[in-house]
């Protein structure tokens, strides 16, 4: 395809970033909480969103998700429209992974079932692939158990190898590991971080923990009050802070 093909309604670019979030805004009874929100992720990439509680994470990663509405502004995936102020695709449509902090597992279902539960297709395809993301979250041999017999890592594990387990373009994360404990957690990051990278999967992380933002971004958005304050490279952003209150914000890590 020449350069100056123009595109057609539905087709995707080369150049289209994976994510494209572009001026959204969220108005909810007369309060902006979200404003003017724009960003852009890049296959493999980790964009993450960190700021105090309340300034509007939650919010932009429901957008981006399709289970809240905007009241302006764009989300484009590989180039292709998912929602604007007039249009939106449903959520199960738009092959997006969502790991929220209380990432409930189906408790009646077995390991194996839960990793399986959004895949379609021969049987055999389909447990080759559970068999493989068990394997690459380190849980061989637990298909078979229930997930009250597991710990709160391996849960968290058997979470992150369901919403793997389509695919997804993109993934979504709000504040996935601060439900774990300190012990645990740099593990679990790191494995994860590692997954995701290979998968190539786009990644949106909601933190209020800049050490978490540091650990695990390529890219850092601040947010306060609805607005991205600074965005940019976490050590560019630790270094050289926008204002007293980004300086602040991350004056906390050692
Ligand atoms: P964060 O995830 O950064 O803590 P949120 O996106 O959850 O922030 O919330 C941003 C602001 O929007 C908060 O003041 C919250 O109370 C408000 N808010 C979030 N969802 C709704 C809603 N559905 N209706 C009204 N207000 C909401
Ligand atoms: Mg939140």
């Amino acid at each position: 395809m020449s350069l100056d093909t123009p595109t057609a309604p539905g087709e995707t670019t080369a150049q289209a970033p994976r994510l494209e979030v572009a001026h959204l805004s969220c108005v909810f009874d007369g309060r902006e909480v979200v404003r003017d929100v724009s960003f852009r992720v890049a296959p493999g990439e980790i964009m993450c969103l960190l700021g105090p509680s309340g300034c509007g994470k939650s919010t932009t990663l429901r957008v981006i998700a399709g289970i809240e509405r905007q009241s302006a502004g764009s989300v484009h995936a590989d180039g292709k429209m998912l929602c604007n102020e007039v249009f939106s695709t449903p959520p199960e449509a738009r092959g997006i992974g969502l790991i929220f902090q209380d990432f409930a597992l189906f408790p009646h279902l077995t390991v194996g079932q839960n990793v399986s539960f959004g895949l379609r297709g021969p049987k055999a395809r389909v447990q080759a692939r559970v068999g493989e993301l068990l394997e690459r979250v380190d849980l061989v041999g637990y298909a078979d158990k229930t997930p009250h017999m597991l710990s709160g890592g391996e849960q968290q594990r058997v979470a992150l190898a369901r919403a793997l387990a389509p695919r997804p373009r993109i993934m979504l994360m709000d504040e996935p590991f601060s439900g774990l404990d300190n012990r645990l957690r740099d593990g679990i990051r790191d494995e994860t971080l590692q997954l995701l990278k290979e998968e190539g999967t786009a990644v949106v992380l909601v933190t209020h923990e800049p050490e978490e933002a540091m650990r695990m971004a390529d890219q850092i958005a601040l947010m306060r009050d609805g607005q991205i304050v600074q965005k940019g490279a976490p050590y560019n952003i630790y270094n050289a802070p926008c204002d007293k209150a980004a300086a602040a914000f991350f004056s906390d890590i050692n």
